[in-house]
C-alpha cells in the first residue's frame, strides 16, 4: 500500500489544507493527515480540538485518516510505514522554509521523500494564521474553512477570556 503522511499544525484546518489533502488522496492509496502536538507557535486550539476538527472536515474522503504525532515527523512517518510526506506550497516565502525543512528531513531520513503540491489559485492567500485573526476580530470567514471549523472558531471567539481577547496578535499588521 502506498501510504503518504501530510503533517502540519492545522490550527485550524482551512480549505487550502483540505484541497491539498484531497489531491494527495487521488495520488496515494491512503493519506494520513498528521496533526503536530507540540508546535512552536501560538495556537488557539488544543491538539485534541485540532485533530477533531480536521477529522470532521475530511470525513467525506474515504482514504484519508487523521492522527496526532509529537515526535520528529520522519520518525512518525517510519513508525506508520509512510515513505512519502506531503507539503503544500503557496507563496514564495513558503519555499524557503519548506526547502530548509526538506533538506533537514532528508538528512535525517534519506528513505523518505517529500512531495510538494502547489496551492490551488483560490487558496493562494489562505493561511491558518490569517483565518484565526479575521475570525477573532469578528470578520466573515465563510468559504475559507469547512463549516465545522467556522463553528469551532465562533465558539472559541465567544469563549475568549478578557486576557486572551486583549492579547490577540494582529499578524497581518506586522512589518
Ligand atoms: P506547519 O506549521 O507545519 O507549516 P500548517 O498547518 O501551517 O503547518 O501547514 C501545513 C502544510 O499545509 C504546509 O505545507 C503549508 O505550506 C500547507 N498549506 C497551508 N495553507 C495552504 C494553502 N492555502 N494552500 C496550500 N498549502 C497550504
Amino acid at each position: 500500500m502506498n501510504l503518504a503522511v501530510f503533517p502540519g499544525t492545522f490550527d485550524p484546518i482551512t480549505n487550502g489544507h483540505v484541497d491539498i489533502a484531497q489531491r494527495a488522496a487521488r495520488i496515494f492509496d491512503e493519506v494520513i493527515v498528521a496533526v503536530y502536538a507540540r508546535p512552536n507557535k501560538n495556537i488557539i486550539f488544543s491538539t485534541e480540538q485540532r485533530t477533531h476538527i480536521a477529522r470532521e472536515s475530511l470525513s467525506h474522503i474515504p482514504n484519508i485518516r487523521v492522527d496526532t504525532f509529537d515526535s520528529l515527523i520522519v520518525d512518525y512517518a517510519r513508525k506508520i510505514g509512510a515513505k512519502t510526506m506531503i507539503r503544500g506550497l503557496r507563496v514564495i516565502a513558503d519555499f524557503e522554509h519548506e526547502f530548509q525543512m526538506n533538506l533537514m528531513n532528508r538528512n535525517l531520513a534519506p528513505d523518505i521523500e517529500t512531495v510538494f503540491l502547489m496551492t490551488s489559485q483560490e487558496y493562494y492567500y489562505l493561511s491558518s494564521s490569517l483565518v484565526r485573526e479575521v475570525a477573532l476580530l469578528g470578520g466573515d470567514i465563510t468559504g475559507l474553512v469547512p463549516p465545522v471549523v467556522a463553528a469551532a472558531l465562533q465558539a472559541r471567539v465567544d469563549n475568549l477570556s478578557d486576557q486572551e481577547r486583549s492579547s490577540i496578535k494582529i499578524v497581518s499588521l506586522h512589518e
